[in-house]
């Protein structure tokens, strides 16, 4: 049976980074990816968006990786050119009631170290962006955007001169855990012993640890899939910066980004569906847009929205219950010497990549001594 030391289930944004973490750390890498290419997953179905790290509970692994995960990656794109902009965005309030939750946002992100955060008046918001309708703003002057694609490039190079090898085409269908090692197994029956395995398989994560012998099955969460559709802009960008209204339950509500081409998308929204595979765009969810952002934004003439692409969240709470923080649990969580399962690595996982790939590195590390 062939052996390697660490094997990376998922070529996303998330298994990229981990596999670029451990293999700089000097470890013996190689990244196992189902498709014909990196990235296809919810990687590239997602806003591209450089969080600040407002909205998280203090002390979560949300709330600290993605501050940490957002000057690692304004560095690292800095360092290696992967096109980025620090454009800012606005979260705005469109009633006195939504006014009044600005402070507690600001509250929370401070709480989080995010302490650039400015409170602005409608006034001073619409001498930022003149199309504009609030009655306030926050101004987040860290937010940015990221080209996902390159940086995906870049860390797949970084893995590859520090000797790590990608895999495409090779989806785990389960795993034997034991003293020995963890072995995977293809769906051609290929059998590959590993000493450690980061399961980084996104929204196909938990359905994959069911599969792992030796697994208790109490360390795998019940999962459920938030799609987020958008809908794009034809014609020029209304915005500089990125606005979105105050969050509403579930997601960050039908907020505007723009990419690093200049165009101008809406969403993602939330709609809960049963099926990982669930990903065209109904264009009459677009009905439904227009009123949102007629709120903050009430020159979108009519007709202007074009149903766009959508991407899913991997869940790990379902419809109604609080958000659930990353899960990205190591060998002192479940038991199994050189496991480590990723689950619910929804937004900001992109923001966050990096600093997940430290974090699950130095996770091995410590469980190996
Ligand atoms: C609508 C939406 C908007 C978002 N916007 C943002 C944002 O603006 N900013 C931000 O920071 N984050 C955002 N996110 C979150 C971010 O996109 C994700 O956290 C991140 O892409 C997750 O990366 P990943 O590598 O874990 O998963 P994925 O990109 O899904 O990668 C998992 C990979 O595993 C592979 N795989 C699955 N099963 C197997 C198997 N059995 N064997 C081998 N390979 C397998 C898949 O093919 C896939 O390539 C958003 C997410 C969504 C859904």
């Amino acid at each position: 049976m062939d052996e390697i030391d660490c094997a990376v289930i998922g070529g996303g944004v998330v298994g990229l980074a981990v596999a670029r973490a451990l293999a700089l750390a000097g470890r013996e890498v190689l990244v196992l990816e189902s498709e014909g290419a990196i990235g296809t997953g919810t990687s590239s179905r997602n806003s591209e968006v450089i969080h600040a790290g407002i909205y998280y509970p203090q002390g979560s692994l949300k709330a600290r990786l993605c501050v940490e995960g957002k000057q690692m990656l304004y560095d690292y794109a800095q360092e290696r050119g992967v096109p980025h902009r620090r454009c800012g965005k606005l979260i705005v309030a469109t009633s006195p009631e939504q006014a009044g939750q600005l402070d507690a946002i600001r509250a929370k992100a401070a709480a989080n170290g995010v302490d650039d955060l400015a409170l602005i008046s409608e006034r001073q918001a619409l001498e930022m962006e003149p199309q504009l309708h609030c009655v306030a703003a926050l101004h987040s002057p860290s937010t940015g955007i990221v080209d996902s694609h390159a940086l995906m490039l870049s860390l797949l190079g970084d893995l590859e001169n520090a000797g790590g090898m990608l895999a495409l085409k090779s989806p785990v269908t389960r795993a034997e855990c034991g003293p020995d090692g963890i072995v995977l197994i293809a769906e051609d029956g290929t059998a590959l012993r590993c000493r450690s395995v980061v399961n980084a398989a996104g929204l196909g994560a938990p359905a994959l640890a069911r599969r792992f012998e030796g697994l208790p099955p109490s360390a795998v969460p019940r999962e459920y899939f938030a799609k987020g559709n958008y809908f794009t802009l034809s014609g020029r960008a209304p915005f500089g910066r990125l606005i979105y209204p105050v969050p509403e339950p579930g997601g960050l509500g039908v907020h505007l980004t723009i990419d690093l081409g200049g165009q101008a998308k809406f969403g993602p929204d939330v709609q809960w569906v049963s099926s990982a595979d669930d990903l065209v765009v109904d264009p009459a969810r677009g009905d439904g847009f227009y009123a949102e952002v007629r709120k903050y934004w009430p020159a979108l003439p009519d007709g202007a929205l074009i149903p766009g692409y959508a991407g899913l969240r991997p869940k790990i709470s379902g419809p109604g219950e609080p958000a659930a923080d990353f899960m990205i649990d190591g060998p002192a969580s479940h038991g199994v010497a050189g496991l480590v399962n990723l689950f619910g690595i929804e937004s900001p996982g992109l923001t966050s990549s990096l600093a997940i790939g430290r974090h699950v590195a130095r996770l091995l590390a410590d469980a190996e001594g």
